[in-house]
């Protein structure tokens, strides 16, 4: 890739053409004056369409013969970007919505609420057909789940669960539907937490591919996790570009 591969495109800042090369070899756009210094431009992009495309840290340093530990923090970047992004995006989620909680890391199943010393509690809320949110929480008592609801979704929502104590109070902040193992068709096709459990499905297939993920991390792999599944009709790459590289240059 030569300096010239970037002066007929457009500008990654403003999404204009307008390159134009520096004495010290440079590129600057005239429409936002923004600087590239194309080696390292170059780096990140390709770093982080590995990123994109979920390949390992270690693989993508092989590939690209670059450092592991070069990658490695770059990933890790990457992250902390997307659960900024992730946590100032966050919208009060309403209309129809899907809670439950789940376990993840640490080897035994536990019962909710005992046995989770080596796991991370995490609460999460889907809009059916919409986004999720998820958060790390202490436990799965009645007042921090409630909270959590209270300052992600709006009063008056519906929100279906399954019988779970905690969510006892539900009912005087919303519609609450618990869902039972009816027999009722009719019942059973709109009181379910399908999605719910989509979500944990999807977030527990890449949460096993890195195997030993630090625990004091897990907050950024699991905003990443909600990041792609709410993103997944959209355009992720160009997104990311948008997120890590675009909104970091000043
Ligand atoms: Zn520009």
């Amino acid at each position: 890739m030569s300096d010239m591969y970037f002066l007929g495109r457009k500008c990654i800042f403003c999404d204009k053409y307008g390159l134009y090369k520096l004495k010290d070899k440079r590129l600057k756009c005239k429409h936002c004056n923004k600087y590239y210094s194309i080696n390292k431009l170059k780096r990140d992009l390709q770093i982080l369409y590995y990123f994109y495309l979920e390949i390992s840290a270690r693989k993508t340093a092989s590939e690209l013969e670059l450092d592991y530990g070069v990658v490695h923090r770059k990933f890790n970047e990457f992250r902390g970007c997307i659960y900024d992004y992730q946590n100032n995006e966050a919208k009060r989620l309403n209309g129809e919505l899907e809670l439950d909680e789940s376990y993840f890391g640490g080897k035994r199943k536990g019962q909710r609420g005992r046995g989770a010393n080596n796991k991370a509690i995490v609460f999460g809320i889907i809009e059916r057909k919409g986004k999720v949110y998820t958060v790390i929480v202490e436990n799965v008592k009645a007042p921090t789940l409630m909270e959590a609801i209270k300052s992600k979704t709006k009063k008056g929502s519906v929100f279906y669960t399954d019988g779970f104590k905690s969510y006892a109070s539900l009912h005087q902040y919303g519609k609450h539907n618990i869902i039972r193992h009816d027999k009722d068709e009719f019942v059973k096709e709109r009181n379910h937490i399908n999605g719910i459990e989509g979500f944990w499905s999807y977030a527990k297939e890449r949460f096993h591919k890195y195997h030993g993920i630090n625990k004091k991390n897990y907050p950024l792999y699991l905003k990443e996790m909600e990041f792609r599944f709410n993103n997944r009709n959209n355009n992720v790459y160009k997104l990311l570009i948008d997120i890590c590289i675009v909104r970091r240059v000043v």
